[in-house]
């Protein structure tokens, strides 16, 4: 049994999910690299919600959350099933931290990666919540408490941005504003120090305020550094900036 690693990714726009972009690349790659997982929990900024909620069924119904693109976009079909035994271990492990709701499925954060990482969607992926009223180091301690389930082969995945400000994106820019660049650098810094305080004390950074606007999609990030392991080589992909406002860079924590 290979242990499991920690993923945390930039989903960026939904349109990455398909067509020849460099995003999707970064996955196709990323899901050809690595030994296939037992099982996937799933940390979504885009099931968002004021408690940590974790999917307790053995199916994900697909949630197209995302509204106003190309017709294609919506006939990606990506339903792996779950797993209810993870799901028990998971809530076990947060226990008293969280409760089960089953009226989210997999949504696009999520599946626009998997589709293109593991396009059988032959791997069980249990879904958790992103709990915006949960303080950074709650955030921290969640994947921190999922962290032992690397041991029974189970891939840590947790999808968002660094930066995410909707209100400024620019679709005519390719790149990132200045601002994101620094933010995004600053915070992939301190990660390749594994100075883990830096990103969970975010509010000391300059330009916070612009880079997370709103903490669903940078909370996943402090789930997957929860669930590093000293022992864990450090990969980044995807490091880029899109939109002016959104950061793509991503994480691969894996032991070998
Ligand atoms: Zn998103």
């Amino acid at each position: 049994m290979e242990k499991g690693v920690v993923i945390f990714t930039g989903h960026g726009s939904p349109m990455n999910a398909i067509g020849d972009n460099k995003a999707r690349k970064g996955w196709q790659d990323l899901g050809k690299s690595l030994p296939k997982p037992k099982v996937i929990i799933a940390i979504s900024a885009h099931w968002t919600t004021d408690k940590l909620y974790v999917r307790r069924a053995n199916d994900n119904p697909q949630v197209f959350d995302m509204y106003g693109f190309p017709q294609e976009l919506y006939e990606v079909k990506y339903e792996p099933t779950s797993s209810i035994e993870y799901a028990d271990k998971v809530l076990d492990l947060l226990k008293g931290k969280a409760e089960i709701n089953n009226e989210w499925g997999i949504d696009h954060g999520i599946w626009s990666i998997l589709a293109n990482m593991y396009p059988e969607a032959d791997i069980p992926v249990v879904m958790i919540s992103t709990n915006i009223d949960a303080d950074p180091q709650l955030q921290f301690e969640v994947g921190e408490k999922l962290k032992s389930l690397r041991q029974e082969g189970a891939t840590i995945f947790a999808s968002g941005n660094v930066v995410h400000n909707l209100r400024m994106v620019d679709w005519d820019n390719q790149n990132g504003y200045k601002w994101a660049d620094i933010f995004d650098e600053t915070i992939k810094q301190a990660i390749l120090n594994r100075n883990f305080d830096k990103p969970i004390n975010f509010k000391a950074i300059e330009n916070y305020e612009l880079a997370i606007p709103s903490l669903e999609h940078y909370y996943p990030l402090l789930s997957a550094l929860g669930a590093v392991e000293e022992d864990d080589k450090i990969t980044v992909f995807n490091d880029y900036r899109e939109l002016g406002s959104m950061s793509m860079t991503s994480y691969l924590f894996k032991n070998n």
